[in-house]
């Protein structure tokens, strides 16, 4: 019987365990290792904070699924592969062996100027949402899709929010709803540092705040590469078309934590939650001795932006629209998305 090791509970691990759910793999014995029983979706994320919704409304219940999809949860963090023994290790001294283990830890928020440990940070949701505090003044450094999102949640709650931004990546849509919704966004000025206190410096300018939040980008955990897994030159685990491992084939990697070397895409759960239905199929094939299947990812992915109010943006390539009707649609979408783990 082939030991499988599922590694964190992301998009594409909740697909493959409800793929599970509903056809059982009996002649593999799987175990998910991951940090929490209950994994706070992301894509509700700014609508807890926007107070849309509570908790519990954006949570899979990670356990009660493992355990309908007949898989072992071993709650813990992942901190080294040991590639050569085919053993994964992790932070509280367990180590697990396996024959297949694939890979769906995201990615952690990027600390890369002085002070940044002094902000907290959005990730890991479930420690950002437990020691969130609302305050007057906020300021939120990175100023992605992710930061404008909670930006303008928050200031929806009352605050008055900065959001502070290396690069102006936003789309005019959404660097125009902030605007609107009064948000002081200030694109192209980098944090530079941030001292105690909360006071937040870029360049020769400094603020201070009742409470800084980083949403800045996405980086790989250090340990992908540190355990010598082929990695992209940000350390990202490389994967080919088959979402195996370039260096080790019985080590998948899918979601945020994956590049793909012949057709990298933006990182996002969308693209994670398609990684996650052929992984799904590709774990049943080996099992089976059949020829893993080929991911192909789609040219172009929907963003679905909410704007703090029951207010959404829409944007696809080129194509947008905006306006409450659309904050309708993806609160339909969300919500099936958590419910179709129940
Ligand atoms: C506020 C916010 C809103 C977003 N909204 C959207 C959206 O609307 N649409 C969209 O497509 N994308 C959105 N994103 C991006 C999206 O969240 C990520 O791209 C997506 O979560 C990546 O999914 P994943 O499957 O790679 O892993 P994740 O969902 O990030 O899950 C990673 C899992 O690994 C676990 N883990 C972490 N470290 C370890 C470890 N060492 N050992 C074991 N387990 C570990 C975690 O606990 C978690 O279970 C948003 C991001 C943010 C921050």
């Amino acid at each position: 019987m082939k030991r499988i090791l599922l590694l964190g509970a992301g998009h594409a691990h909740l697909v493959v365990l409800r793929s599970l759910v509903q056809e059982p793999l009996h002649r593999a014995r799987i175990t998910l290792v991951t940090p929490h029983a209950k994994q706070v979706y992301s894509g509700m994320l700014p609508g807890i904070l926007a107070g849309h919704y509570r908790r519990a409304d954006a949570e899979v219940d990670v356990a009660a699924l493992a355990e309908r999809a007949y898989v072992e949860l071993e709650q813990g963090l992942v901190e080294r592969l040991d590639l050569k023994q085919r053993m994964v290790l992790t932070k509280g001294g367990k180590s697990f062996a396996y024959d297949m283990a694939s890979l769906n830890v995201g990615s952690q928020i990027a600390r890369g100027f002085r002070g940044a440990q002094l902000a907290l940070a959005v990730k890991p949701y479930e420690e950002f949402l437990a020691r969130l505090r609302m305050a007057e003044r906020i300021a939120v450094v990175g100023g992605g899709v992710a930061g404008a999102e909670i930006a303008m949640a928050l200031r929806y709650r009352g605050a008055q929010v900065t959001l502070y931004a290396e690069n102006p990546v936003l789309s005019p849509r959404v660097a125009k709803q902030l605007g609107k919704r009064e948000v002081d966004y200030r694109p192209g000025m980098a944090v530079t540092a941030i001292e105690p206190g909360f006071v937040v410096v870029s360049g020769s300018a400094r603020q201070d705040f009742e409470l800084a939040l980083l949403a800045t980008g996405a980086t790989a955990m250090p340990w992908l590469r540190s355990s010598g897994l082929a990695t992209d030159e940000r350390g990202f685990a490389l994967v080919g078309a088959t979402l195996q491992s370039v260096s080790h084939p019985e080590v998948f990697a899918v979601g945020d934590c994956a590049t793909l070397r012949e057709t990298p895409h933006p990182k996002s759960g969308v693209y994670a939650v398609r990684h996650g239905e052929t992984l799904a199929d590709n774990l049943r094939r080996i099992v089976s001795d059949a020829a893993p299947e080929f991911y192909v990812p789609q040219e172009k992915a929907l963003a679905l932006v909410t704007c703090g109010a029951r207010y959404a943006i829409a944007e696809r390539g080129d194509w947008g629209a905006q306006g409450f009707s659309l904050w309708w649609w993806k609160d339909r979408i969300d919500r099936r998305w958590v419910r179709s783990f129940k």
